[in-house]
């Protein structure tokens, strides 16, 4: 055999390997690789036994599946007890009090009720400070100089512009002014409503965003008072802010799945920083965008509202009980920003139901992965709490401070989860790698999305179950972040995002 004819063999040979291993069959035991795992054995069982004919019938229809995609419009959100809720100040929420020296004096026994209960000797002002000057550990996957130096990578967009706090909510930084000086004075006129919509959706497009709805004002979301954590001292609405919004344009941006799954160590936080910094950007481009066409506008990160009820009254997506905004496509693999306008001439978005919340019933992944116990498992499994108007936490009056009561939704303790990130010495997102709905962008995933909402209820349960089982959602793992750092070589796109939701809630 000549050398030209033994190479071409050698070829064909590793052709043919290559082949078997992309298909996924285990040579050895001529069972392919989905098979292997008895979890994930039973998961096809039981799709065989019970929900198979869901399945298919899903599969069946095209139709069917970018209807689901879409969701259902729904009326019923949000659901408000009037006799618990009232608007939330701005200063109540955990990342505002913990970066204010004032307010920590003005409310020692927050403070000192946390730790008693906890039995902790925590520094609650001292957190942020003490959470960054964690020494790195080079031994240690997920802890090492390079984690460390990819999450302040992560935060310099923001740092540089100086508007870090914008994170903790403080309002009118330089990215998120409320100065209104360079307003264009002609006023750009939309033929129709429609017209409109299509052209900021078009516009969040090109700034990056991965999806963009369009809601009401709604004062219900809006924190009231404001706080200036600057300059210690609340803001009104009325007298402070530059106009009268009408409208809340909401946009998402993704953040990176391999990065996600180192969760909870620092290497997540690189991407978690990143999308905090993407939030400062393009919520200031599309502040500006509005402005340039002689609309008020002002962008928002986590200041000035709620930004998952928001983002739930925009469409883009349903309320976990991760505490998370959950984006059909994308899971709650995202970070959300906000613009407030005086510009009203939109189609304005609504509410949609992919049926996530109830998947969330029969879930609690997130619960069980939180280092913290900060979240609730299923009512099966701690007794009693699913979803409801407000959770106490605790039978002490007053523990629940920082919750926003009187809506029907998952409650968290972010006392809990801010206390884990000081001592992991980084912001954490387990809940968010080990959610059920965040996957990379596999095109099964899209369809196990859309076809969701069909699936029958007893069916949910098995399906995080199954989860796991095909290697997604584990964290604390020191293996994701080596795995991360070598994910370079085959970098994953977003191929299918347009084309499958829509970047602007259309294909
Ligand atoms: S970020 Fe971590 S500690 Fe906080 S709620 Fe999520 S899983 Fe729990
Ligand atoms: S892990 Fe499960 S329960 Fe938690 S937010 Fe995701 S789908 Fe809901």
């Amino acid at each position: 055999m000549s050398d030209e004819e033994n190479k071409l063999k050698i070829n064909k040979e590793q052709q043919s390997q290559d082949t078997t291993e992309k298909e996924g069959i285990n040579s050895e035991t001529e069972q392919p690789w989905y098979m292997e795992e008895p979890a994930r054995r039973t998961f096809f069982k039981r799709i065989a036994a019970g929900g198979g004919g869901a399945l298919l019938a899903g599969a069946g229809s095209y139709g069917i599946a970018r209807y689901s995609l879409e969701g259902q419009e729904v009326t019923d959100y949000p659901l408000i007890d009037e006799k618990l809720f009232k608007p939330k100040p701005q200063q109540d929420t955990i990342l505002n009090f913990v970066s204010s020296r004032a307010l920590n004096k003005k409310y020692p026994e927050r403070n000192e009720q946390y730790n008693r209960l906890q039995k902790k000797q925590f520094e609650w002002i001292n957190g942020f400070r003490d959470m960054y000057r964690k020494p790195w550990d080079n031994s240690k996957p997920g802890y090492t100089q390079m984690d460390r130096a990819l999450q302040k990578a992560g935060w310099e967009p923001l740092n540089l512009a100086g508007s870090r706090l914008s994170a903790n909510l403080q309002p009118n930084t330089p990215f998120n002014t409320w100065d209104q000086s360079d307003v264009e004075k002609e006023q750009y006129q939309f033929e129709t409503k429609k017209q409109a919509s299509d052209a900021i959706k078009s516009a969040a497009r090109v700034f990056g965003a991965v999806k963009c709805g369009i809601a009401r004002r709604d004062k219900r979301w809006d924190y009231d008072p404001l706080y200036d954590i600057e300059n210690e001292k609340e803001l009104s609405w009325k007298k402070d802010f530059p106009f009268e919004p009408k409208t809340v344009i909401v946009m998402l941006s993704s953040m990176d799945y391999d990065c996600m799954a180192t969760a909870p160590a620092w290497t997540a936080d690189g991407t978690a920083a990143d999308g905090y910094s993407q939030m400062g950007v393009k919520a200031t481009q599309m502040a500006k965008f509005l402005k340039g066409m002689g609309y008020h506008a002002v962008g928002a990160g986590n200041d000035l509202g709620s930004s998952v009820p928001y983002a739930v009254m925009a469409g883009l997506g349903e309320g976990g009980r991760n505490g998370a905004l959950i984006a059909p496509g994308v899971g709650p693999r995202v970070r959300i920003m906000k613009v407030y306008t005086d510009f009203e001439f939109v189609e304005y978005d609504g509410p949609h139901n992919w049926g996530i919340t109830d998947f969330c019933l029969s879930c609690g992944k997130c619960a069980e992965a939180c280092p913290s116990d900060a979240l609730p498992l299923p009512e099966d499994k701690n007794g009693g709490y699913g979803f409801e108007p407000s959770y106490e936490f605790s039978d002490e009056p007053g523990y629940t401070w920082n919750n926003h009561i009187g809506i029907r939704k998952f409650y968290s303790d972010a006392k809990k989860c801010y206390n884990f990130w000081v001592e992991n010495g980084s912001a954490c997102a387990a809940c968010i790698a080990s959610c059920t709905f965040n996957e990379p962008d596999f095109w099964h995933h899209f369809f196990i999305m859309a076809i969701n909402p069909v699936m029958p209820k007893f069916l949910h349960a098995a399906m995080a179950e199954s989860h796991p089982a095909f290697g997604y959602g584990h964290t604390n793992d020191p293996k994701k972040a080596l795995k991360f750092w070598k994910s370079g070589e085959g970098m994953r796109t977003n191929i299918l995002m347009k084309n499958n939701i829509g970047t602007s809630n259309k294909s």
